[in-house]
C-alpha cells in the first residue's frame, strides 16, 4: 500500500504524539520541542510545528487557539473543556462531560445550523491562588473581559 507523506506516522511524529500524551498539560510548541530534543536532539522546532499540524488534521490531537496567547496542543483528540489558570496560564482539562444538549437547545431556537461549541473556565490553579496580588490580577482582568462583552 503506498501511503503519503502525511499519513505516514513517521518516528518523528509517534514520538511527537508520545511525549504529548505523556504529560497532558497542554504545552506550547516551545515547550514541546524542549521534551522532544531529549530523544531527538537533532529535531528542529519546524518539524515539531509541521507535525503538529500534520497530527492536528489527522484527528489525533488538538489545536487549542486561546485568546492573547499561544497556540497549545492537547493530546485528547476528544471533546472536551478546559480551565485556564488567569495567572500563570497553567491549562488543564475540566472534569465534566461535554454539554451536547445545549446544542440540541439552541437547535430549536436559532436559524444558524450549529457546528459546534467552545468553552474555557478561567480561574486560578492552587498556587497562584495562595498569591494575593495575583488574585487582584485576575479579578481585574475577569472585570474588564465582562465590561467589554457587556458592549
Ligand atoms: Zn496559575
Ligand atoms: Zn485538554
Amino acid at each position: 500500500m503506498v501511503q503519503t507523506d502525511k499519513m505516514r506516522m513517521t518516528k518523528q511524529r509517534r514520538l511527537i504524539l508520545e511525549e504529548l500524551r505523556r504529560q497532558n498539560d497542554h504545552p506550547t510548541a516551545d515547550v514541546l520541542y524542549d521534551r522532544v530534543r531529549k530523544h531527538l536532539p537533532r529535531i528542529s522546532l519546524g518539524t515539531i510545528y509541521r507535525n503538529l499540524e500534520i497530527l492536528t488534521a489527522l484527528g489525533e490531537i488538538q489545536t487549542l487557539e486561546l485568546s492573547g496567547s499561544q497556540k497549545r496542543y492537547d493530546g485528547i483528540p476528544g471533546k472536551h473543556y478546559h480551565i485556564r489558570c488567569l495567572h500563570c496560564g497553567r491549562l488543564d482539562d475540566a472534569p465534566i462531560a461535554p454539554l451536547s444538549q445545549l446544542e440540541d437547545e439552541l437547535y430549536e431556537s436559532t436559524v444558524y445550523t450549529i457546528m459546534g461549541h467552545r468553552l474555557e473556565f478561567m480561574g486560578l490553579c492552587p498556587e497562584c491562588s495562595k498569591d494575593e496580588e495575583a488574585r487582584h490580577i485576575a479579578e481585574a482582568a475577569i472585570a474588564a473581559s465582562q465590561h467589554s462583552t457587556a458592549n
